[in-house]
């Protein structure tokens, strides 16, 4: 198979000046709403964590599993995004947790002002630990700080060996990989490792846990890196 050639490939006008000010307005309205919502959450001593990845990756499954470990030792709460439906928050409501869902409608991500609004339906002061579930994709939710302490993504090796490699800025602004259906790497011909390698050689700050979600496995290693 030859290699693309550069005059095979269509990049993205970089003339296009109405479109570049549009966009970086809006960054930076975001940008200040997130810093706000930093704020607010610092002052209610609320530790937040935005978590991102794909539809199916398991990022609610994360959120239950750390729910259930965690609901004796901190009051916790959830945000869900998603474009149109309920269920992840409603899966998480059934620990006991109290969850928000936010619906993005045509977006797909979450943005600072969404997260704003949803804080109107919580009593910062009774929580102390904030998942926020993002829109399942890889691309743009990295783009928009939320104000959370901790960006996590969470990948499954049922998407491939390239998502690592294909989404560099997501593996770049987060803090921690998780990645799961571990038990799944051998059947996809997916190398855990080989994506926690690629992960690292784009941040070699990125913490990485392997994981099997469903069966628990992995939750006592996320707990420690998190500094739960
Ligand atoms: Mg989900
Ligand atoms: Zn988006």
């Amino acid at each position: 198979m030859a290699p693309i050639r550069e005059d095979e490939i269509v990049l993205p006008d970089e003339d296009l000046i109405l479109d570049i000010e549009l966009g970086e307005d809006l960054l930076k309205r975001n940008q200040e709403l997130a810093e706000e919502n930093r704020r607010r959450l610092r002052e209610a001593n609320v530790r937040t964590i935005d978590i991102m990845g794909s539809v199916g990756s398991g990022k609610t499954s994360l959120i239950e599993g750390l729910a259930e470990a965690l609901k004796d030792k901190y009051r916790i709460g959830m945000i869900a995004g998603d474009v149109t439906t309920s269920i992840d928050a409603e899966r998480v409501q059934r620990h006991g947790i109290k969850s928000i869902q936010v619906n993005t409608g045509k977006e797909c991500h979450l943005d600072a002002n969404l997260i704003r609004k949803a804080f109107t339906k919580f009593d910062l002061s009774q929580i102390d630990l904030l998942f926020i579930e993002n829109v399942g994709n890889l691309i743009c939710p990295i783009e928009f700080d939320l104000g959370a302490d901790t960006r996590i993504v969470v990948v499954s090796v049922t998407e491939g060996e390239y998502m690592v490699l294909k989404h560099p800025m997501m593996f770049k602004g987060c803090g921690l990989l998780v990645i799961n259906k571990a038990d799944l790497a051998e059947v996809m011909g997916v190398d855990p490792d080989k994506l926690a390698s690629q992960a690292r050689e784009i941040n070699p700050e990125i913490k990485v846990v392997k994981t099997c979600l469903r069966e628990g496995m992995g939750l006592t290693e996320i707990i420690e890196a998190l500094h739960l």
